[in-house]
């Protein structure tokens, strides 16, 4: 599957620089305590857009759920359909969600609840993107707790 290159805008370029250094960063907003991703320019809860930092997450995640991807609109990825996307809540903060192929499991079997880990894959000179992957595979499926 290729992977998209990043266009870092002035926004997201702290994303970017912290994944070009093996970390994955989330929009912390000191103001009212609360995590934010993808970047935005304020804070979605309380607006402000001064108390907006960024912090290192463990890099660590659980698959919430996954759809399989049969007619995709986005035109690089056509060759490659069907193809997984995983849904990732991070650890530290299940409101915080990624989006995953997860390189390596196969079609429609993906081990929904199991943990996964950050990976940082070289897409050009210089440029790192994330991915996830699932935790050395040992039973590590666990329902979710309700
Ligand atoms: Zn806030």
């Amino acid at each position: 599957m290729p992977k998209p290159i990043p266009v870092p805008d002035e926004l997201s370029k702290p994303f970017w620089d912290a994944v070009n250094q093996r970390q994955l960063v989330v929009q912390s907003c000191t103001a009212c305590n609360r995590r934010q991703y993808p970047p935005q320019p304020t804070c979605a809860k309380c607006g402000s857009k001064d108390h907006l930092t960024w912090l290192e997450t463990s890099g660590r995640g659980r698959i919430q759920g996954y759809v399989v991807e049969r007619d995709t609109r986005m035109e690089p990825l056509v060759p490659d359909q069907p193809f997984n996307i995983a849904v990732i809540e991070l650890q530290e903060d299940p409101q915080i969600l990624f989006l995953s192929h997860l390189p390596g499991v196969p079609l429609g079997q993906v081990p929904v609840g199991a943990r996964v880990e950050v990976r940082f894959d070289q897409v050009a000179p210089g440029q790192l993107i994330h991915e996830w992957q699932v935790e050395n595979s040992t039973g590590g499926y666990r329902p979710r707790k309700k």
